[in-house]
Parts: structure tokens; sequence; C-alpha cells
């Protein structure tokens, strides 16, 4: 289905049912799947002919998720995985182990910092974050031969970062390294990373692409660009897996994905539920016009408050003189998102009386669903940082994020404009 654009993909691809199947993907809620042949079984096991035995694997709900998105990613094939971070962790450990190391933006989601700087470091893979504005020489000095991928956003959550493609695929290309995005805050409706060099798509889908803060997911995309073979770079991938009949992964269509799945889904169990597959699936019907209406109503929100005489500073791709607003016009042409962050003139007292006026967006550990919402992270999920620690970590005290919701543009602006009378 790749010639369709994202507009029909995301309705028709992932689910083609046969005469009398069910229209939309059913809910196969069972984990074990009936074999009358024992040795049609042992083939699925050896990965020698397809089919369904064991849901901790693969599940039919789940595959057609899994179609889906990796259809709307132009990609070649799927993993899905219990949450997003379950899916950064599985991409992470599909090729890093002890006594490698990774290069990280320092400008990503808190979960992934924590996960990239504190977690994989006690397993032994040392994490080096870059500056996602450093040069590229800068960048590429980081590498070295147990360097296994480089690792950044398309849109880093919470600070707004756009991502320079060309610039993180060059040092990639100039190592032989593998490139892996996450697309969560762009989606494949607003940006394909596939098409500026990225190897690997991570999506949380428990954001935008399910969409109605209904199920926790993530996605594995393997975009099928890299070639893991005879790349000595890669040497789990070029030598056999004991553990699977001494299979020889670069040798296979899609090594990464077949890996991920076959490995580590298999050893560490982070499958995707059937329900939240199919939550996810029919949220993912509406997706190109929610990003539309997302982007369309932030660019006018970003625009309102650049303009209020209260409002420090605002940061969205859409506005004229933001940071990266060349950038965006390059990988995100078709619209920049729904999250926003700005600033209020004054502290943290300012702030919180900001958030207890607004009466439609309400306060939520959440972004990027149907409904606005808004987060102060000074006075909650960074709340144990002095002031001082609050401007290192680019998160100032008076930051406040907030994700736009696909309601009535001028009813958000008319809470915003309440709120702000308050402050
Ligand atoms: C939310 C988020 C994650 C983590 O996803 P979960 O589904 O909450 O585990 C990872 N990356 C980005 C960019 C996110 O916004």
């Amino acid at each position: 289905m790749k010639d369709y654009t994202q507009d029909t993909l995301c309705v028709q691809a992932g689910w083609h049912p046969a005469t009398g199947e069910s229209r939309i993907p059913s809910i196969c809620q069972s984990t074990t799947f009936f074999y009358g042949d024992s040795r049609a079984m042992a083939d699925c096991f050896d990965l020698k002919s397809e089919g369904y035995f064991y849901s901790r694997l693969a599940n039919p709900t789940v595959a057609a998720f899994e179609g889906k998105v990796a259809a709307l990613d132009g990609g070649a094939a799927a993993v899905a995985c219990a949450s997003g971070m379950s899916a950064l962790t599985m991409a992470a450990l599909t090729v890093a182990g002890a006594g490698d190391n990774i290069l990280c933006s320092q400008s990503v989601y808190g979960g992934t910092f924590n996960l990239f700087g504190t977690t994989l470091p006690k397993l032994g893979i040392e994490c080096r974050f870059f500056d996602p504005d450093d040069s590229a020489e800068h960048i590429s000095a980081l590498a070295d031969e147990h360097t296994k991928f480089i690792f950044a956003e398309t849109i880093a959550n919470p600070s707004m970062v756009v991502l320079d493609f060309a610039k993180i695929a060059a040092v990639a290309k100039e190592h032989g390294l593998l490139f892996i995005a996450d697309n969560t805050l762009a989606t494949p409706v607003l940006c394909r990373p596939r098409e500026f060099g990225a190897d690997i798509t991570i999506y949380s889908t428990s954001k935008y692409l399910e969409g109605h803060a209904a199920a926790l997911g993530g996605m594995i995309v393997d975009e099928g660009t890299f070639t893991f073979k005879g790349n000595a770079r890669y040497p789990s991938f070029n030598t056999p897996d004991e553990s699977y009949h001494g299979l020889v992964y670069a040798d296979l269509n899609v090594p990464f994905a077949t890996k991920c799945r076959a490995q580590l889904i298999r050893d560490a169990g982070a499958i995707m539920a059937p329900m939240n597959a199919y939550l996810s699936f029919l949220g993912c019907d509406t997706l190109a016009l929610r990003m539309a209406r997302h982007s369309e109503n932030a660019k006018k929100i970003a625009a309102y408050l650049a303009a209020h005489p209260k409002v420090a500073w605002v940061k969205h791709p859409s506005l004229p003189d933001n940071k990266y607003r060349a950038l965006a016009e390059k990988y995100l042409p078709k619209g920049q998102g729904g999250m926003l962050s700005f600033g209020i003139n004054g502290g943290i007292e300012k702030c919180r009386a900001f958030m207890e006026s607004l009466e439609l967006i309400t306060q939520e550990t959440h972004v990027a669903d149907v409904r606005s919402s808004v987060l102060h992270p000074a006075s909650t999920t960074h709340r144990q940082l002095s002031e001082h620690e609050l401007e290192m970590a680019g998160v100032p005290a008076n930051l406040i994020r907030l994700s736009v919701g696909i309601e009535d543009a001028d009813d958000i602006v008319a809470d915003l404009e309440n709120a702000l009378k308050r402050v």
C-alpha cells in the first residue's frame, strides 16, 4: 500500500480482511494458537514459515497495528511494544550490550534521558550525550568502534528542538552507524524519518498515534535501510545466534525487526496487549485529520501567546522567529504538531495562579491526545530541582508545557485569556 498518501494509509493500511472476515481487526484475546500438526508449529518456531503460536511473539490484532504503522512510516516491518519506554529499551538492547556505547541528544524526553543516562549504564552501556545544536564534527568525535547507534527526537519533548536530520544522518553515514529517531511528537503524518536518513523509528503510540489517552503502547519501525551484512561494528548480526538455532540476522530481509522480536521481545516479554493494539489501530484511522487540526490550533495559540504582554516567551516551530523555523520548513512542512511551551512573566507562584484558573484545559501528566492539557514541570515532574538546576535542565521555573487538543481554537484561547487575567 506504499503508493497511497498518508490520509489514505491511516484509514486503509494494516488490515485486509478475506471474504466474511470482520471489517476491522477483532480483538484476538488469546495467549496461544491451535496447531494440529507439530511439524507446522516447529516451522513457525524456526521462522521457516509465518504463523501465530504464542502472543508473546506475535498476535493478529497486534500485527494489524504493526502493519498500519509500518505502512504509514514507509518502513519494512514494525514491532509493537507495551509502551514507548519498552520500545526504546528493546531497540537499544537489540544492538547494544556491555562494553558498548551510544550517542544521544541531550534534548530528549525525561524517561529516555533516565533510561539511556542511568539505567543502560548499569548494564554496561555508556551513553554519550550531545547538544543537538553542536556541529557534525563535534558529534562525530564522540563515536568510536564500540558505538552502536545515534539517537534523537524529531521534535524534542518538551524542549521543542527540531532535529537536523541531515546533520545526524551524515554522522551516522560517516561511521556506518545505525540512526534511531523518536518520531512520537511529529508522527509519520508530519514527518517520515526514513526519507531523511533514519534507519529505525520509534513511537510512543500512547500519544498521537492512539490519540485518545486510552492505551499505552510503543512501536519500533525497521525502515529496511541499514546494511548489517559485513559491518564489523555489529558482530551480533553477523555471527550465528545460538539461542535461535544458529540464525544469522544480517542474512535476513529485516534483520533489526527480526532480531528485536525473536530475541529481545521473546526474552523480555515487553509486548503490546491485543486490546491496546485494537484501540490504537482505531485511533490511527483519524491520525491525518487530527494532526492537521492539532498543528493548526497550536499555530494559532502560539501566535496568540507570543503577542500577550504577560507571556515572556513561546516555543513552537510555527512562529516566524523560532530558532528551528528553517528546520521545521524542511522537515515538517505539513504542520508542526500540537505541543508548545511558554513562560509566564514572574515566578512559580504566577504559574500556579495561571494553572488553577484554567477551566477547559486540564492539568495532566500526558501530552498529545485530543484534549488540551497543561503541565507545570517545576511544580510537578521536576519539583525536586532547585531554580538553578531547572535552568540547567532547560526547564525554567516559569515554563508551562501546553499540549493543544482538537477543540475549537477560539475556546482554547478564551480559556487562556481568562487564566492570564488572573495572574
Ligand atoms: C511519552 C514519550 C515516550 C515514552 O512513551 P510511553 O508510552 O509513555 O512509555 C518516549 N518518547 C517520547 C518523545 C514521548 O513523548
